[in-house]
């Protein structure tokens, strides 16, 4: 009962990188890449609301297409985060379409792009019934590892890693963990529910000093939010993940992404190539699965979850995947 949210990867570990973050019980997700997103279910893709995209590299950013498709015609708002370059990426992606039909939609779809810099968040809007012209937002400041995203439940910070190109790192972090004592429900006879996500979510609203509807209906009785916490409710600090792909193995980034992983309950991370391939990796700007490991094991994450292999493994994951337990020597 106490999970606000699950996070798992959208294909296979040879496939496309994409992690489908889903908040329990609220119509919501996140997503991390944008990849080929064809084995998300049409629900499951109207459910996001934020895609926090590494680079973009066809394989990263190929399920644009899909998404505006499948939102197009709905009152729907979406916000997007890349590097340096991402909003010309996005501008050249609405480019290669007529939107003269759009225009005439009654419903209200808009997409929010952040463009994240050593220094500023630039941002843009795009509205379907404006063909997707431009609006051009203000700059917000940002700094290196910074936070990028925050509400009542999480925050999102980016940093800019080396890819060849730049590249972001994410992570996630649960503000709190409302976890519900189930003994102390059964004692006063309430059913678990829905009620419940409106419940954590209003004790969430009231720690963090926000307005907060202060009466809960549950089981058909009216109970007082802080009154019903304090029997029921135990506050613990809340979950991280991490994810990061397609990076170099230096020390730059690793200082970097150091802080993103740091004690994460679950890192996750690309183990492309085997060790025995490494010249390849540097090569091709990628971490071998013993780094990764060993990336997991410096910040003391409590699990690891690989994946982006390379092809050339097909039918020998085993090798990758023993690699990261044997260095990371940990949870996988
Ligand atoms: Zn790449």
């Amino acid at each position: 009962m106490s999970r606000l949210y699950s996070a798992e990867f959208v294909n296979g570990c040879f496939e496309d990188p994409g992690l489908f973050v889903s908040f329990l019980f609220q119509k919501r997700a996140i997503l991390f890449d944008l990849g080929d997103i064809h084995a998300l279910s049409e629900k499951n893709i109207l459910k996001i609301e934020r895609i926090f995209i590494t680079h973009t590299h066809i394989d990263h950013f190929a399920g644009f297409e899909r998404l505006i498709r499948i939102m197009l015609g709905r009152d729907k708002k979406i916000y997007l985060y890349g590097p340096k370059g991402f909003i010309k990426n996005v501008e050249g992606k609405l480019a290669g379409y007529n939107w003269n039909l759009i225009k005439k939609y009654k419903n209200n779809f808009e997409i929010n792009v952040y463009e994240i810099l050593d220094e500023a968040l630039l941002s843009r809007r795009y509205i379907c019934n404006m063909a997707f012209e431009p609006i051009v937002l203000p700059d917000k400041p940002f700094n290196c590892g910074g936070v990028i995203f925050e509400d009542d439940n999480i925050v999102v910070k980016a940093a800019i890693l080396d890819h060849g190109i730049e590249c972001l790192g994410f992570s996630m972090e649960e503000k709190f963990r409302v976890n519900i004592i189930k003994e102390a429900l059964d004692k006063l006879g309430i059913e678990p529910g829905r009620w419940l996500t409106e419940f954590k979510q209003n004790l969430i609203k009231k720690i963090s000093g926000k307005k907060y509807n202060d009466k809960i209906s549950a089981d058909n009785r009216l109970f007082d939010i802080e009154e019903l916490a304090e029997k029921i409710a135990k506050i613990n600090s809340g979950e991280k993940l991490a994810y990061v792909s397609d990076v170099r193995y230096t020390k730059e980034n690793i200082n970097k992404i150091f802080p993103l992983a740091k004690d994460a309950n679950n890192l996750f991370i690309e183990a492309v190539f085997a060790h025995a391939d490494k010249e390849l990796a540097a090569l091709k700007n990628h971490l071998t699965a013993k780094q990764a490991g060993e990336i997991a094991k410096l910040a003391e994450v409590k699990k690891i979850s690989v994946f982006h292999f390379s092809p050339r493994y097909k039918k020998r994951e085993d090798l990758l995947i023993n690699e990261v337990i044997e260095s990371f020597d940990g949870n996988i």
